[in-house]
């Protein structure tokens, strides 16, 4: 059995609209108030130790007898707070993270969501459109597939624009073996050729999403506009000690609209290039057993500034995060290998050419062929790379 989301929209009504913001409130109300208690506890007495999920989840009750509103929410959604605190506990005392001691939940946060357990049959998918979720009773989705299979959770959330959606975790049934096809191939990464496989196959870095580029730049340029003259009236109105002055950044609707188109437009352009990315590594994995990719150092190319916008819009770590699972689920093999030189080395007779090493990086990434002086072959330099990296792959399992 595995854990897969699904994220649906959901189209709740007036009621449920003010449930569900009750909810974002009452979850953000009990991890205020636990989190208050963990600290006064310990400010009290050091050595009293830390108050579990469990003992905390015992102290709901009486503070929903305290402040009876919190019984009109999910119960279960309550319980999850605590759960999500011990976690964030965890987190700031694990030593390999470097998290933050866990903050006090502002009013003003964008994002807000809750999370709803399954208990009994208080969660139920009762058609291809219809959710059963706790005192919201039925709720009308829409989901890009069929949902099948156990539920475990639904969280529950709002983005900027104000659209609803729930992202489901249901247990399915294992995935199926993919049938062997006995390819194996090395994975070459780059910046005109998003992808360049040792047996000559590439796939271009296409710029699918200029136009939303553009259209993004503009957006976010009125952005910084609109909030320059919010900033500036509110300045007035303090200065002018007019009677009701606005404070506020909620106060200016045009700044808000050009902040939901912002996010409206980044999230298009997120959901495009992961869609092209789904598509390119579910062929991948159908067509090769074996693949070697290189080790990623994007913290590195990073630096070059240059080069930085490129090597986002390729999305190379997502693309071989993807990967890393869908060859997993396929029961099929990915190799991950140190890339060092394998643009430099000649695969033919692995004398490593140093005619580059003077050039600069974007004088280095011009160069498209070059002949090997030990062998004299003619190498394309993306293919003879992925041809380095496959040669490198198969040596550590053979
Ligand atoms: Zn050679």
């Amino acid at each position: 059995m595995v854990l897969q989301a699904f994220q649906v929209r959901l189209y709740p009504n007036a009621t449920q609209k003010q449930l569900i913001h009750m909810t974002f409130g009452s979850t953000r109300f009990v991890w205020n108030q636990m989190l208050n208690m963990l600290i006064e506890r310990y400010r009290n007495n050091p050595k009293c130790g830390f108050l579990s999920t469990y003992d905390r989840d015992a102290l709901l009750p009486a503070l929903k007898r305290e402040y009876p509103w919190l019984k009109l929410v999910d119960s279960t959604a309550l319980q999850r707070v605590n759960r999500d605190l011990t976690d964030a506990y965890k987190r700031f005392f694990d030593k390999t993270l470097s998290n933050r001691f866990p903050r006090f939940k502002s009013k003003r946060n964008n994002h807000r969501s809750y999370t709803s357990k399954l208990v009994g049959k208080n969660i139920e998918v009762l058609d291809q459109h219809h959710l059963k979720l706790p005192k919201l009773g039925k709720v009308y989705f829409r989901a890009g597939r069929i949902l099948n299979g156990k539920i475990h959770t639904v969280t529950v959330s709002i983005n900027p624009q104000g659209q609803y959606s729930a992202t489901i975790l249901l247990e399915c049934d294992d995935p199926i073996p993919l049938p062997l096809t006995h390819q194996k191939v090395g994975l070459d990464l780059g910046l005109k050729q998003l992808i360049t496989l040792s047996n000559g196959v590439s796939v271009p870095l296409t710029r699918y999403d200029r136009k939303l580029a553009r259209r993004l730049r503009r957006w976010e340029r009125k952005l910084a506009r609109r909030l320059r003259n919010a900033k500036q009236a509110m300045a007035e109105d303090r200065h002018k000690k007019v009677l009701n002055p606005r404070t506020e950044l909620w106060q200016f609707p045009r700044y808000q609209q050009a902040r939901k188109t912002v996010a409206k437009i980044k999230r298009q352009i997120a959901a495009r290039r992961l869609d092209n990315l789904q598509k390119l590594t579910t062929q991948l994995v159908r067509e090769y057993d074996v693949l070697v990719v290189e080790k990623l150092s994007v913290k590195n190319l990073m630096k070059n500034h240059r080069l930085a916008r490129s090597i986002a819009n390729a999305a190379w770590g997502t693309l071989v995060r993807l990967l890393t699972y869908k060859f997993e689920w396929a029961g099929k093999q990915l190799i991950v290998v140190n890339p060092k030189s394998t643009s430099r080395i000649c695969h033919v007779c692995q004398q490593k050419n140093t005619d580059f090493d003077g050039l600069s990086t974007h004088e280095w990434l011009a160069v498209r062929d070059w002949q090997c002086p030990n062998c004299q072959t003619t190498l394309d330099r993306d293919i003879n790379a992925a041809l380095n990296i496959k040669q490198r792959g198969l040596a550590l399992v053979d």
